[in-house]
């Protein structure tokens, strides 16, 4: 059975506000299977953008208030 890409990406946003650096690294686009970009935006009103580098699809998380883990390990950006 086929996975729901709508789901997977949602997942991807819950992931992303507690998720260590390997485990970012190992997920992929759910709608064409590249590799993502990982963005954390620190601030007040500190988010994080999850962008694919190559079909359109990005998500924008606002109000993340806990630095994520990966963002602690290995910097602001990261990619799978
Ligand atoms: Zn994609």
């Amino acid at each position: 059975m086929k996975n729901d890409p709508n789901k997977e990406w949602a997942d991807l946003g819950h992931l992303v506000v507690k998720a260590k650096t390997e485990q970012l690294k190992k997920q992929n686009c759910p709608y064409c299977g590249n590799g993502l970009h990982f963005t954390y935006v620190p601030g007040d009103k500190a988010a994080i953008k999850i962008e694919c580098k190559k079909c359109i699809n990005r998500m924008w998380l606002d109000g993340v208030s806990n630095l994520p883990p990966w963002a602690n390990e290995a910097g602001n950006t990261i990619q799978s």
